[in-house]
C-alpha cells in the first residue's frame, strides 16, 4: 500500500516533533519533519507529500504548488491563511485547513501588553532601571480608565480585547463588517463605522483578518481622521496598515506612539531572511526601508509576530492541526477554509 507522505514544516521544537511522531507512528505514514519554511527553492524536497503542515512564514504561491502534484491539503498551524493562495488551491484541488480558536484570549492578552507598554512607557523605564538611572524624568504614562478604545474586527481576538478593556474601565468603539449586537447587550460598546471610530478612540486596535478588502485599511486617507495624539495597535496583520502612512502620522506627531506585532513585509526584515533580493518590487523595498525607520523611533514597539506564542496557545496549534490531518484521513475533514 503507498504510505501517505505528510511533510511537517516550520517544526523547531523537540516536544513538537515528539508528538507529531507519537500520532503519526503507524507504518503507514512517511513524515518529513524540517524546521524549514517551504519556499519556492526547496520545494522540491517535498514533492511526493500528500498532505503539507506550515506556519505563516511559508508562502504557498500558485508556484510552489505546481511542484506538489500529489497534494490533497495544506494545514496551516495558524489563524490567518493570506499567506496561501486559496484560489490557485481551489483550482488544484487541494483542501486548506486553519486552527480557527487556539488563540483568541492569548493574541488579546498581548495586545494589551502592548497597550500598557505604550501608556505605562514600560520599555523605557525597563532600559533605564538597567543602566542605573531611577529619575522620573518622561516617564509619566496615561491612565487606560475612561480612555476610548476602537476594535476594529471583533470576531474571536477582538471580543477579547473588549472583555479586556472593559475591566479597565475603558469605553470601547467597535466596528466589523458584521456587527455582533448581542456583544453591545453585554458590554458598554458601541458600533461605528470605521469613520465615526478613528476620530473618536484614544487607542485603535486591529482584529481584521487581512484581504483584499481589507488591505491597507489604515491608510494616507483615513490616517488624518485619527484622533490626535492618539495610539495605534496591530497585532493582525502588517497589510491592514500603509507603512508609509503610518509613519508620516508618527513623523508629524498625529500619533503619539504605536505598537505592532506585525508589519507589511515583515518577513523581509526577521533575521533569517539575508539580503534583500535584488528583484524586490520598489513598494516592497520602500516598505521594509519605512519599517526599518519604523523599529528605530522611540515611540515605536516592535514585537516579533509573538502575539500567539503562550505555552498554552502552541499546545493548542499542534494538537488541532493533528486533528485537522486525523479528520482529513478519516474522509470528514474539519476547519476548512477553502474546498476543492
Ligand atoms: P475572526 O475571523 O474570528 O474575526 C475577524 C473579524 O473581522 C470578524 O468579526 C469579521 O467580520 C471582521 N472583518 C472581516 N473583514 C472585515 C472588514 N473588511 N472590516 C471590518 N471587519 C472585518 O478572526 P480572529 O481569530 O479574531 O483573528 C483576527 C486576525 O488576527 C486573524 O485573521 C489573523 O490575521 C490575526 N492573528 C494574529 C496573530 C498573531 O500572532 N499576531 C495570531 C492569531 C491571529
Amino acid at each position: 500500500m503507498k504510505k501517505i507522505t505528510i511533510s511537517f514544516l516550520e517544526v523547531s521544537e523537540g516536544w513538537q516533533k515528539k508528538l507529531i511522531q507519537e500520532a503519526f507512528q503507524n507504518s503507514q505514514y512517511k513524515l518529513i519533519i524540517s524546521p524549514n519554511k517551504l519556499t519556492a527553492a526547496n520545494v522540491a524536497k517535498y514533492s511526493d507529500s500528500d498532505a503539507l503542515s506550515v506556519f505563516i512564514h511559508s508562502e504557498i504561491t500558485d508556484g510552489v504548488l505546481q511542484k506538489l502534484p500529489q497534494l490533497k491539503i495544506i494545514v496551516t498551524n495558524s489563524t490567518g491563511y493570506d499567506h496561501i493562495d486559496l484560489s490557485a488551491c481551489k483550482r488544484r484541488g487541494v483542501l486548506v485547513a486553519n486552527v480557527p480558536f487556539y488563540g483568541e484570549n492569548t493574541v488579546a492578552e498581548h495586545t494589551f501588553a502592548l497597550i500598557l507598554a505604550l501608556s505605562r512607557k514600560i520599555v523605557d523605564s525597563v532600559n533605564r532601571t538597567r543602566r542605573g538611572q531611577f529619575d522620573l524624568t518622561g516617564l509619566r504614562g496615561f491612565d487606560l480608565k475612561n480612555k476610548t478604545i476602537g476594535v476594529v474586527g471583533t470576531g474571536h481576538i477582538g471580543r477579547h480585547v473588549i472583555r479586556i478593556a472593559h475591566g479597565f474601565e475603558m469605553k470601547i468603539l467597535a466596528y466589523d463588517l458584521f456587527p455582533d449586537k448581542s456583544l453591545e447587550s453585554h458590554y458598554p460598546l458601541k458600533y461605528v463605522s470605521l469613520n465615526q471610530l478613528l476620530p473618536h478612540s484614544d487607542i485603535v486596535s486591529l482584529h481584521a483578518p487581512y484581504n483584499k478588502q481589507t488591505h491597507h485599511m489604515i491608510n494616507s486617507r483615513n490616517v488624518r481622521d485619527i484622533k490626535p495624539g492618539a495610539y495605534l495597535v496591530n497585532t493582525s496583520r502588517g497589510g491592514l496598515i500603509e507603512t508609509s502612512a503610518l509613519l508620516s502620522a508618527l513623523k508629524s506627531k498625529r500619533l503619539a506612539g504605536a505598537a505592532l506585532d506585525v508589519m507589511e513585509e515583515e518577513g523581509m526584515i526577521s533575521e533569517d531572511s539575508g539580503l534583500i533580493p535584488g528583484n524586490l518590487e520598489r513598494d516592497k523595498l520602500n516598505t521594509v526601508l519605512e519599517n526599518h525607520k519604523l523599529l528605530s523611533m522611540d515611540k515605536v514597539l516592535v514585537t516579533p509576530h509573538n502575539a500567539f506564542n503562550s505555552e498554552e496557545a502552541v499546545m493548542r496549534i499542534l494538537t488541532t492541526t493533528i486533528e485537522n490531518l486525523r479528520s482529513w484521513e478519516r474522509g470528514k475533514p474539519v476547519n476548512i477554509v477553502s474546498g476543492s
